[in-house]
Formats: C-alpha cells, sequence, structure tokens
C-alpha cells in the first residue's frame, strides 16, 4: 500500500494509473516484476523520472541495458504527454508557462517567486501589504492547473466563463510541475505547490488525489503534505474525502467570496448544491492536525462583496473555526465588468476582519503583466487570441 509520509492510504479505490509518468514506486515495481525484475528496480525507475527529471530510460544508468530497452519502448523515451508552448516572464520574476497537451488542449502553469525583504529598503519605508520593500527570492511557489476550463461557473473567473472543456490526467497535472521545475534557475528551489489554475482540483478528484501522492512522496520531488494546497470552490463530499484520504494533512484551501447564500449562489453556482451551513459544518469536521489553519480565500468585488458589514458576517460565520483569511482582490477579466475595490477599500475590509480577530492578508499581486494572476488564468489559443465565450454576466449588486 503506498504510504505518503506518515500517514498510510489505501488507494485501492483509486482507478490504476494510465500513464508512465504517474505510476507510484509500487505500481512500478509491479510492472518490473511482472517483467521478471527484482521489486526494487520499481523505486530505482521513480527516483529517475521524478527525483531527477529524467524521462529517456536510456540515461537510466543504473539499470541493465535490456531494461533500459524494454522501458523505451513502454514509453520511457524521453517524451511527455505535455510540452511548454509559450513562457511568459514579468519583471518579479514570476513566469507563465503555455502547457500545450497531446490533443492540442493549452493549460496554465505559473512559477511564482516568494517575495522577501528587500534589505536595500528602510524599515520604515516597507509596507508588506502593498508589497512595497519586499523582493523575490529563490523559494518558488508553483501553481498548477487541474482540469481545462471549469464547469463551475464562478462569474468572476475567466475558466470559469469558459466551461468545462475535459479533465487533466494525473500525468498532466504532475507533468506541469516536472516541467516548471526544468525551468528554475539553479538558485531556486520548488517549495509549495497549489492547486490553484484552471480548474476546480476536486471535481477531479482521482487524478488529484494521485498527484498529491507523487507530489509528496519521499523518492520523488519531495513536498511536505503541508506545502501542497488544494483550493476548492466547495464541493462537500470530496472536501470530506480528501480529509479522510491525506488525513487532513494536505493544506485546504475554500474560495468563500461571500458570506450569504444568496450572494453566494450569486457568484458561485455550486453554492446551490452546498450552501454556506453545509460548507461551514464539512469544514469543522476535516481533521486538521494541531496548530494548522485552513485558508479562506476571499476575492473582494466591489459593490458586490466588499461592504465591510460582510466582514462581521464572515467572522460570525467562522467562529470557532481555526481560519486565517486571504483577500485577493478582483483581477480584471475581459469577460465581465466586475472589478476589485479601492485600495482604500481592501484595506477597511481587512482592518475590519482584524477587528473581528481574524488573521487577514492580501495576496499580493504577482505577475499581472503576464496575466498570469488569479482568474486570469484565461484559455488563450497559440495565437494568443482569447478562446473564452464572451457575454455579460448578471450578478446581483449591493
Ligand atoms: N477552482 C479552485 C481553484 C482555482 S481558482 C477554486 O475556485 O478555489 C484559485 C483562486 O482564484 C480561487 O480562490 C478563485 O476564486 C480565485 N479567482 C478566480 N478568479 C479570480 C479573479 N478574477 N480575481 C481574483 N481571484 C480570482
Ligand atoms: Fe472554477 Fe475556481 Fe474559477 Fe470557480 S474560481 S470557475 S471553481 S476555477
Amino acid at each position: 500500500m503506498p504510504t505518503l509520509g506518515a500517514v498510510p492510504l489505501d488507494f485501492r479505490d483509486l482507478a490504476p494509473a494510465a500513464h508512465p509518468l504517474e505510476r507510484l514506486p509500487e505500481e512500478w515495481a509491479d510492472v518490473l516484476a511482472a517483467w521478471g525484475q527484482p521489486r526494487y528496480r520499481g523505486a530505482q525507475v521513480f527516483r529517475w523520472i521524478h527525483q531527477r527529471g529524467v524521462f529517456d530510460a536510456a540515461e537510466m544508468s543504473d539499470l541493465p541495458k535490456a531494461l533500459r530497452a524494454q522501458l523505451v519502448d513502454e514509453g520511457l523515451d524521453g517524451s511527455l504527454p505535455l510540452g511548454v508552448a509559450k513562457e511568459h516572464r514579468a519583471s518579479d520574476r514570476t513566469r507563465k508557462l503555455l502547457v500545450r497537451m497531446g490533443d492540442g488542449a493549452d493549460v496554465e502553469t505559473v512559477l511564482i517567486p516568494q517575495l522577501e525583504k528587500d534589505p536595500d529598503v528602510d524599515e520604515e519605508d516597507r509596507d508588506t501589504d502593498r508589497g512595497v520593500g519586499l523582493r523575490p527570492s529563490d523559494t518558488v511557489t508553483q501553481c498548477i492547473s487541474s482540469q481545462v476550463g471549469c464547469a463551475m461557473g464562478c462569474v468572476f473567473c475567466a475558466s470559469g466563463v469558459a466551461g468545462l472543456t475535459r479533465h487533466l490526467s494525473a500525468a498532466e497535472i504532475v507533468g506541469q510541475v516536472l516541467l516548471g521545475r526544468c525551468r528554475l534557475e539553479p538558485s531556486e528551489r520548488l517549495r509549495n505547490v497549489v492547486l490553484m489554475g484552471m480548474g476546480e482540483p476536486l471535481h477531479n478528484y482521482e487524478s488529484v488525489a494521485r498527484v498529491l501522492v507523487l507530489l509528496t512522496h519521499p523518492d520523488g520531488i519531495g513536498l511536505s503534505t503541508r506545502r501542497v494546497t488544494v483550493s476548492t470552490s466547495g464541493l462537500v463530499p470530496q472536501i470530506d474525502r480528501l480529509g479522510r484520504d491525506f488525513g487532513g494533512q494536505v493544506q485546504l484551501a475554500l474560495s468563500l467570496h461571500a458570506v450569504s447564500d444568496e450572494r453566494r449562489s450569486a457568484i458561485m453556482p455550486i453554492n446551490r448544491k452546498y450552501p454556506l451551513s453545509e460548507l461551514v459544518e464539512c469544514l469543522r469536521r476535516y481533521p486538521l492536525p494541531k496548530r494548522r489553519r485552513i485558508t479562506l480565500e476571499y476575492t473582494l468585488i466591489r459593490d458586490v462583496n466588499d461592504d465591510p458589514r460582510e466582514a462581521d458576517a464572515l467572522a460570525a460565520l467562522m467562529r470557532g473555526l481555526p481560519v486565517k483569511v486571504n483577500l485577493i482582490p478582483m483581477n480584471p477579466i475581459a469577460e465581465s465588468e466586475l472589478a476589485a475595490p479601492t485600495w482604500k477599500g481592501v484595506e477597511r475590509f481587512q482592518a475590519q476582519l482584524r477587528a473581528r480577530g481574524l488573521t487577514a492578508t492580501v495576496r499580493k499581486q504577482r505577475g499581472a503583466e503576464v496575466d498570469a494572476a488569479c482568474g486570469q488564468l484565461a484559455l488563450q489559443g497559440p495565437d494568443g487570441e482569447r478562446r473564452a465565450r464572451t457575454r455579460r454576466l448578471p450578478v446581483a449588486k449591493g
């Protein structure tokens, strides 16, 4: 049975690996044992792929020659089921990769250097919330996509407006990290992976669960489970399953965005299926480890959800739950006229949350000039044209 750090996982329910890139060491061992090889070679092959980033078995120098040839025939010939079609680099070193799948479907993944204090800036001139006096560090967070488009239809989100084209396979999701790692600078290190790109990760549960095991496997990329974040619009049964399967170890981020059912349903149709009362109950039973908190993402939209009274209601709704709030001033999308509040409005909302005893940070806009900010992971074709349908979005204001 695969294990995830100290957490034993029962993956008998998961669909079998469909591609060599998504096989776990134990699954490689099964394949190799059937070829008459010792089982320990399974971990060897896995390490070559996931730890060392070698996809051509011909280069796996500690394997017998005949086995290398057999693995090449099996598909480990250096090719991947996805590739980087375009790379945009912003001045803050944020890199957005347009990743093209075998069938031509495009998604995006973003490499985001974490910010650190710039020692050349005086302490009194620094404003951490606004990102003033900070500089990009060598510690990188990668944001990855889990679907082509998204079925959830949130009105403020480019992926939601486009609708779902298809799920990504585990190989296509983990492949984004393998490709991203090749593009790190020598001094940079991948520390966090967030499933906050295109798509609703928990709508593609089977593949995402497999990816979580692949990313955190000690013989592979070896990320700490705490450093992998699944962001969800609130699919209650799948949040429960995630909690069960991973013992609450994976970091959970819930996209809240509104604190009344009326308002939330108007901007996030999924709320009609899983209303706030069910969502809050679900968060209460999430098996969160001690001293850890659930992240609440709250995209601030002018005149829709930015009234400081909503901050009061948020605090009341979440009373007794270990949460921290991450405020995201809405990034403009071509398909909607909705917009962020003024900076003063953002500060007012943050101050109100803090006055109610909640930790509240403002997400710094990174890579905006390359359209790589949250919700802007739009469907752009090779010619740069938006493929998303353009329509006016009805939304209850005020
Ligand atoms: N589907 C998942 C994860 C992908 S979206 C989810 O919804 O949580 C990642 C985050 O970006 C979510 O919190 C989402 O609400 C937010 N987001 C989407 N569009 C945005 C926009 N235009 N501006 C700011 N944040 C946005
Ligand atoms: Fe999907 Fe998340 Fe966008 Fe909503 S915000 S449409 S759930 S990607």
